[in-house]
């Protein structure tokens, strides 16, 4: 446990930032929330030696958003030694489709896309996939913890667990953790704890989910996202059922009733583009709603503790980046937890702010109608003599940004912002624009 010889660094608001280990070596660490980021981390810490005290909590909904992986997430996959069996309980996801409105839609196929080392990923009930990384997780030697967690702040932001669990981490560890991770998802324990500054995204809507069956595709296998009269929806097929999700306005959506359910029945039959694929689909779970989702905190580091996945922040559903970006994370995290200095903490930060702020700006210029417009003027200048000419730059590194592998590139990204700006051919993207 960290006390006495450890000195420790203060941000420009006079707020505790991180420890310096003084010499010392992280060697304990409780991670809190056995989701996808969680585990993963436990899986990296403790095959490292570390001790691992993961603390996952009992039931969950029925069913869980995160289905819809990118192709940037297998390597993670195969790292944690998971592919093999993620695979064999989940639907092989070959690429996107886009739908603009009732008139049509363009889609893409991840094998396609010139450079783009992963071709494929797949759609996973998130139980399954919850499950295989958390064992994962106990077959590298983590101590698997069935409590739900509490903390308290101790001295300044330093924190520690609650007395309960502090004496179950002590029972598996042997030791008092001497770093604690916050990686219970939209729960964000230290961030609520700590009342840490957090971005707030502009939208205020509520994504309905379900699952359904009889829903029909338009290119078997590819995440749908459909634009709507209002909002956009997903569709994802899963191994025995379609995953559906309404993105709508929160308060438009109490015309449609008063119950989840009964907005998202009456919602799928009323609009233009799904009440076509909706005419013989039937819905075969509760309606479970999400709002406020929107919310990454500007801090991920403090003097013991870090946070990890969603309890870091989460930018918008429409690109499925939400798994990815908690995988990534949790592999820069161990990294950052090995060194255990400050310098590699400040690292893991601005890793994650970074993601998160490249993937809300890729997210933005769909939600403003700039890259449907742009999907939709690449179809008829890719007819053209100098179209054809670009035509293979432009496949090299657009769509990666959507396979999760090029939002790391700059080049890449850049040239996304910039054809958003100035190449859509002076057509309005106000007419694409998602409402
Ligand atoms: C509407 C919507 C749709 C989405 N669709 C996709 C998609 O298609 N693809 C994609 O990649 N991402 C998607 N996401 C994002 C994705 O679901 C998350 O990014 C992902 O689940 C984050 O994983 P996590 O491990 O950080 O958190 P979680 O998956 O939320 O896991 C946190 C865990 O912590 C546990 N926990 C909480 N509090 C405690 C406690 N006190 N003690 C012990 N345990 C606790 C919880 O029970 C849970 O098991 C979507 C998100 C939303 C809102």
């Amino acid at each position: 446990m960290l006390s006495s010889g450890t000195s420790f660094g203060e941000a420009s608001n006079g707020a505790v930032r991180f420890s310096v280990m003084s010499g010392r070596r992280i060697e304990n660490v409780a991670i809190l929330g056995g989701g996808p980021a969680g585990s993963s981390l436990a899986t990296h810490l403790a095959r490292r030696g570390l001790g691992v005290a993961l603390f996952t909590r009992g039931k969950r909904p029925p069913i869980i958003v995160g289905e819809s992986l990118l192709p940037a997430i297998v390597p993670h996959l195969r790292k944690l030694g998971v592919e093999k069996e993620v695979a064999s309980f989940s639907r092989f996801k070959g690429g996107a489709t886009f739908i603009f409105d009732q008139k049509g839609g363009m889609s893409f196929q991840f094998h396609d896309v010139p450079s783009v080392s992963t071709t494929y990923s797949y759609n996973v009930p998130r139980d399954r996939f919850d499950e295989t990384l958390l064992e994962a997780a106990r077959r590298a030697g983590a101590q698997q913890i069935h409590h739900s967690v509490g903390l308290e702040a101790s001295e300044g932001e330093f924190l520690r667990l609650d007395e309960e669990s502090r004496e179950a981490a002590r029972s598996a560890l042997g030791a008092d953790p001497d770093w604690i991770v916050d990686a219970t998802g939209r729960s964000r324990l230290i961030a609520n704890l700590l009342d840490l500054p957090a971005i707030v995204g502009d939208r205020r809507d509520a994504a309905l989910h379900a699952h359904m069956e009889g829903v029909p595709m338009e290119t078997e296998g590819n995440v749908h996202t459909d634009r709507l009269e209002h909002g956009w929806g997903w569709r994802i097929p899963l191994p025995d059922c379609v995953s559906v999700g309404l993105v709508v306005g929160d308060e438009f959506l109490h015309k449609f009733g008063n119950s989840s359910e009964e907005q998202f029945d009456a919602y799928l039959r009323a609009d233009a583009v799904t009440r076509e694929w909706a005419r013989d689909a039937r819905r075969t779970t509760p309606v479970i709603r999400y709002t406020n989702y929107q919310l990454r905190s500007e801090r991920g580091c403090g003097p013991n503790w870090s946070l990890v996945g969603d309890a870091f922040g989460f930018v918008d559903p429409v690109f499925s980046s939400g798994m990815l970006i908690g995988l990534q994370s949790s592999e820069a995290l161990a990294a950052a937890i090995l060194k255990g200095t400050d310098r590699a903490f400040q690292k893991y930060e601005r890793f994650v702010l970074r993601n998160l702020r490249v993937w809300q700006q890729v997210v933005g210029y769909y939600y403003n109608g700039r890259l449907l417009t742009l999907f939709r003027v690449g179809e008829y200048v890719r007819q053209t003599p100098p179209g054809r000419m670009m035509d293979f730059h432009f496949r090299r590194h657009m769509p990666r940004i959507f396979t999760g592998e090029g939002t790391t590139n700059p080049y890449s990204l850049g040239l996304v912002a910039f054809m958003c700006r100035y190449g859509l051919a002076g057509n309005d993207p106000r007419e694409l624009e998602v409402h």
